[in-house]
């Protein structure tokens, strides 16, 4: 018998091509947008093949997952994004191994990110995250909260922040997350004219609604299953 196996390589070319698509719709340059690949329910040998691929940019949700699979070796010239919550007595080993954290929505995390930061002699490169739905189970902060917090991260010296993250609810049609995205997008349009801060990321859209984050102004998309399989 034979089996139809999909390869990452396939499959990295397929969410390529349908960012493609999407930033052509929206009048945007495809070259534009970075595909996290997120890793956290594989090995380090589809991190490999996506590498291979051409991807560049890893995400991990949980930190100890991350150390097992990247402390040792790095694939060459890849940013590892750190996307699940953080727990503040984790700050250190995160500061330490991501490359950007995605997930900053809280004072008292920012408390123990800015320790670490002043131990590391360099500013933390973050985003803020916004519970843009208020889905009282998620993380991220209020939207209300952020201008608040975005201030503060702006105005320390122990981060860097470029830009803010969200998670759209789980939905069957796409289409009905839009709103999500496009509030995101307003909000640093806002927070960007407010604080002077650049916040050039947004980081929004997952393997069921990439399309429609890419529409509506994705830099980062975060793409697990459709790179991965389930
Ligand atoms: C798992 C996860 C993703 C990827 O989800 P897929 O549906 O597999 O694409 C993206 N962002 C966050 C925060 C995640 O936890």
């Amino acid at each position: 018998m034979q089996t139809v196996e999909v390869s990452v390589a396939d499959r990295v070319r397929a969410v390529r091509e349908a960012i493609a698509t999407a930033a052509e719709r929206a009048d945007r340059d495809p070259t534009a947008i970075a595909v996290v690949a997120v890793s956290k329910s594989v090995g380090r040998d589809a991190v490999d093949a996506a590498h291979t691929a051409g991807i560049r940019h890893f995400g991990e949700n949980r930190v100890a997952d991350a150390e097992r699979k990247f402390a040792g070796s790095r694939p060459s010239n890849t940013t590892l994004h750190l996307i699940g919550q953080l727990q503040s007595n984790k700050a250190r080993p995160a500061a330490h191994l991501f490359d950007l954290i995605e997930s900053v929505d809280r004072a008292s995390l920012i408390d123990a990110l800015e320790k670490e930061a002043d131990r590391l002699g360099r500013p933390i490169p973050v985003l803020l995250q916004v519970n843009v739905a208020g889905e009282s189970q998620k993380a991220g902060c209020d939207p209300q909260a952020a201008s608040g917090l975005a201030s503060r991260l702006g105005a320390s010296p122990a981060f860097a922040l470029r830009g803010l993250m969200t998670i759209a609810p789980l939905v069957e049609d796409a289409e009905a997350v839009r709103p999500v995205f496009r509030a995101l997008r307003e909000l640093r349009d806002r927070l960007r004219h407010d604080t002077s801060l650049p916040l050039d990321i947004l980081s929004m859209g997952m393997t069921n609604d990439f399309v429609v984050a890419v529409e509506e102004g994705a830099t980062h998309v975060r793409v697990g299953r459709a790179l991965f399989g389930s």
